[in-house]
Formats: structure tokens, C-alpha cells, sequence
């Protein structure tokens, strides 16, 4: 049986790292009463507190708010959560295992441990994590025995960080994997505050579908960046212009410009393990074949690093040992304090391991940059970074980086070569205050 008063399932949401505080928020947002649990009783008490744990534009104010009209709590009480709930979001990680292309399910499974002997009777589980197309199924069979009378639905999430609380506040669209009308059913009534405004389209599907879409949705992505790395690689070796290039083919619509920007590749906590476990799935599953172009898509995409070390070598005269390099930038992308997988913070390690003494500066990813690389020196402004450098390396395209004086850091600077690696800077005024502007993909005075 169902608790929810005024016909309005209750909901909680179980993980609350950048996906799951976020849901919780913008559940409760939309009028639902909302209990969020996670095994960081920090991030609970944080959350609790009013204070996201990380950055996302816009989210701490309608947690507050939300906090505020006690629509929104949060717990460290699995059994609370159980009791509380009609309908339960699954947000916990799945990272890549350790040493593997695979997914690490424990998170997952571990959750449902935790929760399955307290649910109750007729509530919904709902996974929204990113998982192996088969997860669903094998989860579903583990509450038929654990929590009878217990469903699941599979629920992928779109979300991209940056844009956190709009993206989930009005989706492109919703994906249901269900195996039952009433599932569909709640799945409708929990999002039908986003549909009825906009008129969301809702696709429902069979649960390997659904857990299919997103991983496919990601491949695609990764699979647009690395066809314009690649092209990027060709102009190099004919002197071609890769911006120009991309110009060019984004105007064609059948094409479209989005997630075809040239520059140092993709990274964060999604589309680089997405496309390793979908392939390591592929493998399992004995398709592996129609998937070894995202082991290509990988390949492309790291090559991009190693390319924007080799022109810091050659800005400094050939070899990096002891020389100082200020790199701008640490998150994997602007608007973000997300450091995982981030290619910023790879050049920077790789800077590190060449031998140069490398200072990195971030507006906002300074802390989780510490404790992701704590050997290598951090500055709390781009000035600071770049005094003494012999060579300065833009890898994150903070809009702040485009204001930037470059003849006040040409004054601070110890040699004059910007590499502009996410090709964001205004060329001709770097090039106007006394810097020689280098860029990847792109012929030496473009
Ligand atoms: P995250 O690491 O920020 O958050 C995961 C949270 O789960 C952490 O707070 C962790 O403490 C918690 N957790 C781990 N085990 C738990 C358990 N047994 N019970 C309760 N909580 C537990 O990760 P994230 O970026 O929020 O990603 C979560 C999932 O969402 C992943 O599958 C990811 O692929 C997917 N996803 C993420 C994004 C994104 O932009 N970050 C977008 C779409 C989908």
C-alpha cells in the first residue's frame, strides 16, 4: 500500500553524489516530499546543512529552499528510507573497477542490500544510475526473492553537470524501463509536474533498452569529439585548420555543431568509463566487434593529451626537466569542480612526469584537484600561476580565461607561449601583447 498523501507518491533517493542530490533537490522542487540517503554520513550532514558538496550552478539555493519548506530531508538510515518511500531512485556510483574496462556494480548492489529487507510492499525501486545493459534484470530477480511484491524500473539519467538542476527540471526527454503498466504507471505520475508544463516526450521501453539508451547516448558523444580530435591529428600533418574545419561541417545540420569542438577530448565521471564498460559489455555478451571503434574513440581521445605535452616541450626548447609550466584549468569541463578523469588534470600529471615544475590554477576545482594530484603545486590565481612560467597551457575553458589581460601576464611570465589547448582565447590579442599563440589542430599562425 501507498502512504502518500494528496495522491503524491513520496520519494527518496538513494545517493547523493552529483546526480542524486541534485534528483532529491529537483524532486523536491516540484512539490514532492523527498528523504535522501548516502553511506557519506559527511555529505548527509552537509546536505542536511544546506551546503551542496560540490559545485552545480543554482542547486544550493533550491536545497535551501527546498530545506526549508521541509519538503527535503536527508538520512543515514537505509530502513528510514525503506519505510518512508512509495518510490525509491537509485543514484550511487558506478565507476570503472580498478585495473579494468568494466563497471564497478558494488555500489549498486550493496544499496539494494541495505534497503531490500525494509521495503515495503507495492513501492517502485528505480535505478537511474549509468549501468551494463543486464543490470536491471539481474537486480529485478534479486528483489523478486529479497522484497516480494517489490518492482524495479530502470530510469537513465541525462543530466550534464553545469546544467544540473535545468536539465533535470526540464529534460529533453525521459526514458522508462519498465516490465509492467502500474511501474510505467507511478513512473508518469512522479514526472508528470516536468511533462504536463513541457510536454517532455517520455519513451518506454523494455529495462535492456532503457539501460542501453544512455550508454548509446554517451558512445555517440564521445564518438563526435573524437571524429573532430581525429580530423585534428590529419591537419597537423598538412598544416589544415581543424577550427575552421569544424566550422565548416557544423553548418551542415545533418552534422550540427554541438560536441564537435576540437581540443583536448572528453573526460569527467561519465563518458570515458561509459564507453570502456559499454565496450567491456559488448565483450561479455559476444558483440564485441560492433563496438572496438570506442576502444579507437579512447585512443583518440588520450593521444589528444599527449599532443598538448608535446607542444609544451617544444614551447620550452625540447625538453620539460625543470622547467615551469602554469597550467589554467583542472576540472574536465567549465562550471564544474568535477576533477575525475578530467584531461586538465591528466596534461598536468604528464607535465609532472616529464619533469616540469607545473602550478596549476582553477576558479573552482582547486580543493578536489589537491586530493586527486597532491605532487602537484596549486595556485589560487591565473597570475600566480603563470608568474615565472616558461610556457602556459589553457586545458579547461573557464569563461573566465577568456578575460584574461594577456599583456599583464605577459609581464608576469618568464617566456611568452600560450597553448591554448581548448581554442577559446581571442588569438590576435594574445598575439598583440607579445605571446606566441599555439593551438592543437591548427597551423603555427592561425
Ligand atoms: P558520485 O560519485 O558523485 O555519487 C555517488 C554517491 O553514491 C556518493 O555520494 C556515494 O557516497 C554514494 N554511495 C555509494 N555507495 C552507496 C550505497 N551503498 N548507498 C548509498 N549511497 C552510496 O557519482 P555521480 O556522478 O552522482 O554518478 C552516479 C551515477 O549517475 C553513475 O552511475 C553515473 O554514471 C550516473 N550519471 C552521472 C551523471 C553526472 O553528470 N555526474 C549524469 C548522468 C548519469
Amino acid at each position: 500500500g501507498t502512504n502518500a498523501t494528496a495522491g503524491r507518491p513520496r520519494l527518496t533517493v538513494i545517493g547523493t553524489g552529483y546526480l542524486g542530490a541534485t534528483h532529491a533537490v529537483c524532486m523536491a522542487q516540484l512539490g514532492f516530499d523527498v528523504l535522501a540517503v548516502d553511506v557519506d554520513t559527511t555529505k548527509i550532514e552537509r546536505l542536511a546543512a544546506g551546503e551542496v558538496p560540490f559545485f552545480e550552478p543554482g542547486l544550493d539555493e533550491l536545497l535551501q529552499a527546498n530545506l526549508a519548506a521541509g519538503r527535503l530531508r536527508f538520512t543515514s538510515s537505509f530502513e528510514e528510507v525503506a519505510r518512508f518511500g512509495d518510490v525509491h531512485f537509485l543514484c550511487v556510483g558506478t565507476p570503472q573497477l580498478p585495473g579494468r574496462q568494466n563497471a564497478d556494480l558494488s555500489y549498486l548492489h550493496a544499496a539494494v542490500t541495505a534497503l531490500a529487507p525494509h521495503l515495503r510492499r507495492g513501492s517502485l525501486v528505480v535505478g537511474k544510475s549509468t549501468v551494463p545493459v543486464g543490470t536491471a534484470a539481474a537486480l529485478a530477480d534479486r528483489l523478486a526473492v529479497e522484497a516480494p511484491g517489490v518492482e524495479l524500473a530502470w530510469n537513465p539519467e541525462f543530466l550534464r553537470e553545469g546544467f544540473a538542476v535545468e536539465d533535470t527540471l526540464r529534460p529533453d526527454r525521459l526514458v522508462f524501463g519498465v516490465a509492467s503498466t502500474p511501474a510505467e504507471t507511478i513512473l508518469r505520475s512522479v514526472y508528470a509536474p516536468i511533462t504536463n508544463q513541457y510536454e517532455t516526450p517520455v519513451i518506454v521501453a523494455d529495462f535492456a533498452t532503457a539501460e542501453l539508451v544512455k550508454v548509446a547516448a554517451n558512445s555517440f558523444l564521445a564518438t563526435k569529439i573524437s571524429y573532430i580530435n581525429a580530423m585534428a591529428e590529419v591537419c597537423e600533418a598538412v598544416d589544415a585548420d581543424v577550427t575552421t574545419l569544424a566550422q565548416a561541417l557544423s553548418l551542415d545540420e545533418r552534422i550540427g555543431g554541438k560536441f564537435l569542438r576540437p581540443g583536448v577530448g572528453f573526460g569527467g565521471g561519465c563518458l570515458p568509463k561509459d564507453i570502456r564498460a559499454f565496450r567491456a559489455r559488448a565483450d561479455e555478451l559476444g558483440v564485441g566487434h560492433s563496438l572496438t571503434f570506442l576502444s579507437e574513440v579512447d585512443e583518440i581521445n588520450l593521444r589528444r593529451r599527449d599532443r598538448i605535452v608535446q607542444l609544451a616541450r617544444t614551447a620550452v626548447g625540447g625538453s620539460l626537466a625543470g622547467q615551469p609550466v602554469a597550467v589554467l584549468g583542472a576540472s574536465f569541463k567549465p562550471n564544474s569542480d568535477d576533477v575525475r578523469d578530467s584531461p586538465a588534470l591528466a596534461v598536468a600529471a604528464l607535465l609532472d612526469g616529464a619533469g616540469a615544475t607545473v602550478t596549476v590554477y582553477d576558479p573552482m576545482a582547486l580543493d578536489n584537484a589537491r586530493r586527486a594530484r597532491p605532487e602537484l603545486t596549486y595556485a589560487t590565481s591565473a597570475a600566480e600561476a603563470v608568474s615565472g612560467a616558461k610556457a602556459t597551457v589553457l586545458l579547461t575553458e573557464w569563461a573566465e580565461f577568456g578575460e584574461l589581460d594577456p599583456a599583464e601576464l605577459a609581464t608576469l611570465a618568464a617566456a611568452h607561449t600560450i597553448i591554448d589547448a581548448r581554442h577559446t582565447l581571442d588569438s590576435a590579442r594574445w598575439r598583440a601583447a607579445g605571446w606566441t599563440y599555439v593551438s592543437p589542430g591548427r597551423p603555427a599562425m592561425t
